[in-house]
């Protein structure tokens, strides 16, 4: 396990009061930035003068206030120099492998990551002569082996998306040091819980649209670097989030920063909730898949990288063999029990599932999913922090008494 404490370098950084000492901080809605000294002007183009080196904030598209205090933030938390905020997990993602990679370039991943990443490696990144090769992430031999002259960046999800399995993120690391690429890690489904940036990772990207968010009530994503790449990012003249202009919105900003203090008390209980459903699923011999519990495939991997005391994080997929089953069982979840919310994305204060081979991973073809290892009925659970555990846990075991899985 690690000693990295996010919550304590989250609590290093500068605390930011409202206007008339606001104990929440203020939200800063220009869009565009009063520049006192005309003269300064032209080094604010050039990048000399930043809203933190003796310039301003310019323009909300590059920086805004409100912004970069929740950017601060999780930098902080992921352990980084910098960090942009986006208007979405994809904006950041596509922004990023758009930063690094032109045409001609070539990129290894992961072949289980979220749908949406799948097809724009697979599909509309090719359309700009940026190939991937995917390969199983926990295969270290097929990362380098696939590593061309002109490949630039080894991709995963730290937790796969929607098999759980599990990046190696320091065996990653080292292979990309040693060719002088970029490791680029979505860490989506493990905030706090594991910090990639300390085991190597160049870059950590969120969808803060799930546990950092942790209300299903706006889209946003992160990119967690070094401040030579929020540099690069932000140029005013070829930074691809100036240029794509996957701008976060100031409110969004503010509303996420005031969910992240209680990050860490939602992730614990997610992570204590999955582990106790999971731990009494297996008992009645449900094929269930949970990186906490010993049966994981890389349980021992993923114990060697959680910073201690988050858990294992809140999601776990039952294999129900065929999609009638899986919706036969949401059906009885949803409409019957209460126990959750048929319904994609994760994260939320309340239990979410969906059958993901036909949902959030629908983009990928049936025989790619197959070699990825993910069933046609196989249901991905963000197990939820309402009701009583010991209710919810007799819930679900009603629901598969009743389809008959156990
Ligand atoms: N990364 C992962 C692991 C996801 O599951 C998702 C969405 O489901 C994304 C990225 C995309 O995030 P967003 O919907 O915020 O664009």
């Amino acid at each position: 396990m690690q000693k990295f404490s996010p919550e304590r370098e989250m609590t290093k950084i500068r605390r930011e009061f409202g206007e008339h000492g606001g104990v929440s901080p203020s939200i800063s809605r220009s869009s565009t930035f009063t520049v006192m000294d005309p003269k300064t002007m032209p080094e604010i183009f050039t990048g000399a003068r930043g809203p933190h080196k003796g310039g301003c904030f310019l323009y909300s598209r590059h920086f805004n206030p409100t912004v970069d205090t929740l950017a601060r933030e999780l930098a902080a938390m992921e352990g980084t120099e910098s960090a942009v905020c986006t208007a979405s997990g994809m904006a950041a993602i596509s922004s990023t492998l758009l930063q690094i990679c032109k045409n001609g370039d070539h990129i290894v991943s992961s072949d289980t990551i979220y749908g949406g990443t799948h097809a724009l490696l697979d599909q509309l990144m090719p359309e700009m002569g940026i190939e991937t090769t995917f390969v199983h992430p926990e295969n270290l031999e097929a990362f380098e082996n696939s590593i061309r002259p002109e490949t630039k960046v080894l991709y995963v999800e730290t937790v796969g998306n929607p098999t759980l399995k599990v990046a190696d993120i320091p065996g990653l690391s080292k292979i990309a040091k040693k060719h002088d690429l970029k490791l680029v890690v979505d860490n989506t489904f493990s905030p706090m819980m594991i910090t990639p940036s300390i085991m190597g990772a160049d870059v950590v990207i969120h969808s803060l649209t799930k546990y950092i968010n942790g209300a299903s009530d706006v889209i946003a994503g992160v990119i967690c670097c070094s401040k030579d790449f929020v540099f690069e990012l932000m140029d005013l003249h070829t930074g691809r989030c100036m240029l794509l202009g996957p701008t976060m919105d100031a409110r969004t900003a503010f509303d996420i920063q005031q969910r992240l203090p209680h990050l860490r008390v939602r992730m614990t209980e997610h992570g204590r909730r999955a582990m106790a459903i999971s731990e009494k699923l297996q008992g009645l011999n449900v094929d269930v898949n949970y990186p906490g519990l010993t049966s994981h495939p890389q349980h021992e991997l993923i114990t060697s990288m959680i910073n201690e005391g988050y858990g294992y994080g809140g999601i776990f997929t039952i294999n129900c063999n065929s999609t009638q089953k899986a919706e036969e069982l949401m059906d009885k979840l949803q409409n019957k029990e209460r126990f959750g919310l048929i319904a994609v994305s994760l994260g939320y204060f309340d239990t979410l599932m969906s059958c993901s081979s036909s949902s959030t991973s629908s983009e990928i073809a049936q025989e790619k999913q197959k070699r990825m290892g993910l069933s046609p009925g196989l249901v991905r659970l963000s197990i939820g922090i309402t009701g009583t555990l010991s209710d919810r846990m007799d819930q679900l075991e009603r629901a598969l008494r009743e389809v008959g899985m156990i």
